[in-house]
């Protein structure tokens, strides 16, 4: 497939939060005014060679690449605003194929595609809070328990 010339009409990685309605425009500067993520501007624009996780920015836009254990490949996570996490979690716990799994499903199907500062407790108290998790996890806990 060959990419046609000028401006890239591929619309970026951001796709992936269609789901909670945001214009990358908008997505960026949320990002640029969360407090909480200046210091990824800042590792994105320093960037640590030897760590596992790597921050930079594409068409403006922060992300994380984590790099695994396994494969060399890694994975990148787009950078989460505050006001944005609850609607991405949420998104995950509810309308995937493996909604209301509880804490590390949830978990590891965010962290897929996104990431930010206290993702995991985040997730944890989401997890907590929702009615529908909290009957799964029962549920497994009495099938550990009996087996
Ligand atoms: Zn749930």
């Amino acid at each position: 497939m060959k990419v046609k010339e000028g401006k890239p009409q591929k619309p970026l990685k951001v796709t992936t939060v269609h789901g909670i309605d945001i214009r990358p425009e908008q997505l960026i500067e949320q990002q640029k005014t969360d407090q909480t993520l200046k210091k990824y501007w800042e590792l994105a624009e320093n960037p640590v060679e030897n760590g596992k996780a790597q921050f930079f920015v594409k068409n403006e836009i922060l992300y994380r690449k984590y790099i695994g254990k396994h494969d060399g490949e890694g994975i990148i996570q787009l950078v989460v605003p505050e006001s944005l996490r609850e609607k991405v979690v949420s998104l995950a716990d509810d309308t995937l194929l493996s909604g209301h799994r509880g804490y590390t499903k949830t978990l590891n199907r965010v962290s897929q595609e996104f990431y930010w500062p206290g993702i995991n407790n985040f997730v944890l108290r989401y997890v907590s809070s929702c009615g529908l998790c909290q009957k799964v996890l029962l549920g497994r806990h009495h099938w550990v328990h009996y087996q």
